[in-house]
């Protein structure tokens, strides 16, 4: 038992019952939780790819470690300061996903890299690779992926013949590992339609196979092809272009990726995990009552959460501030202060981060409490 645990235990008085749990708290269902982590590793396995899961969703070292006992080369980052939390717990073979820049940043890199195996990093620009390799040294060579840019103009070079000027530039310096190519397509992933998102994703594959055959004329093969979301995996599995998988919200399945077919067949491998508990504060208007989690307890670019119940799903959740929310409809009748309300996560990496913890439960029980180990460190 984690000394959070044991702690929480003395707090309420006794260990164990989800309904005692102080509220607006972030729950986690840990057989969903295992389940979707075996289930995306077999998968990984029967196809022979390797799975590279992205740390971006839960910010957590306890769910590194059961997807690399599971199978997992490494984990995924999305910045620098979640690769050193990660790599503090003891996780290896950190890839960071986004471009190091600064000379600060490069410089902590630089010591991740002595003190990590496996470190790698993506470069989208020549300065940024001539100053990785002028920090690292030929007796600890940095791992480095050029970053291919889908189509978006967020990071990644922007033509074949950029992608080989940079990997002839990795090439050439001793001081830096040629590991290969990242593309990934984030547009793509949340096209609900099954359909339509095979279709982008196709047409994005078939841009990178023209990338990676100039690579290979330039005899800069790319060993290894990262990418790959929730919304595509499957898909790209079938086109088997991508060979190392980094996929991140599978584990958790929030509203949007719910809302979407990720078989053709209507049928969703992966179940909802997370969770937020809130609490009915105050019920003195009728046909609504508030519950205290609001702004401050979710993402909230996406649509609102919904309840989880069904009678209470007929209404509506809507935000009223940044601590309390309003479930509105006939079944909010039945409730009563203190009652507790579950409800969903529409949008899980963003919401995980306003965590300190994930409360894990399995049914009504309080199994565990694991921290959010790169809470906040997104630089
Ligand atoms: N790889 C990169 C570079 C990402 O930015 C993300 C998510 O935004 C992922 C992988 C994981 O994607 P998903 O959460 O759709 O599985
Ligand atoms: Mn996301």
């Amino acid at each position: 038992m984690s000394e959070d645990l044991r702690l929480h235990g003395e707090l309420i008085g006794r260990q164990g019952s989800r309904r005692d749990l102080n509220t607006p708290v972030l729950v986690l269902d840990v057989d969903a939780l295992d389940r979707n982590i075996a289930r995306m590793a077999e998968l990984a396995k029967a196809r022979g790819v390797r799975l590279r899961p992205h740390a971006k969703t839960h910010k957590s070292v306890d769910i590194a470690r059961r997807q690399v006992a599971a199978g997992a080369v490494g984990l995924c980052c999305a910045k620098l300061g979640e690769a050193e939390a990660l790599a503090r717990g003891g996780i290896a073979g950190l890839h960071i996903t986004s471009p190091v820049v600064s000379a600060p940043a490069i410089a902590r890199l630089i010591a991740l890299n002595a003190a990590s195996d496996r470190l790698s990093v993506v470069v989208d620009c020549p300065d940024n690779v001539a100053a990785l390799a002028g920090a690292a040294s030929p007796e600890r060579p940095l791992g480095v992926f050029v970053d291919i840019d889908p189509g978006i103009h967020r990071t990644g070079v922007s033509s074949a013949e950029d992608a080989v000027a940079l990997a002839r530039q990795i090439l050439a310096e001793p001081s830096l590992r040629y590991e290969g190519v990242q593309m990934y397509c984030g547009r793509e992933q949340h096209i609900e339609d099954y359909a339509g998102r095979r279709a982008a994703i196709e047409a994005r594959t078939d841009y990178l196979r023209d990338v990676i055959a100039a690579l290979d004329a330039a005899g800069a093969h790319p060993a290894i092809v990262t990418g790959a979301g929730t919304g595509t995996h499957r898909i790209d599995l079938e086109l088997g272009v991508i060979n190392e998988l980094q996929v991140g919200s599978y584990i958790f399945m929030d509203d949007e990726y719910l809302a979407c077919d990720l078989t053709g067949e209507g049928v969703a491998p992966y179940e909802r995990s997370l969770f937020v508990d809130a609490r009915v504060v105050s019920a003195n208007a009728r046909g609504m009552v508030t519950v205290d989690a609001g702004l401050k307890a979710f993402a909230t670019e996406g649509k609102p959460p919904r309840p989880e119940d069904e009678a209470l799903a007929e209404g509506r959740y809507a935000f009223m501030g940044d601590e309390h929310g309003a479930l509105v409809g006939p079944a909010t009748a039945d409730l009563a202060i203190g009652d507790m309300v579950r409800l969903s996560t529409p949008h899980c990496d963003p919401t995980v981060d306003l965590y300190e913890s994930y409360h894990l439960v399995r049914g009504e029980t309080l199994v565990d409490i694991w921290p959010v180990s790169a809470r906040g460190r997104s630089r």
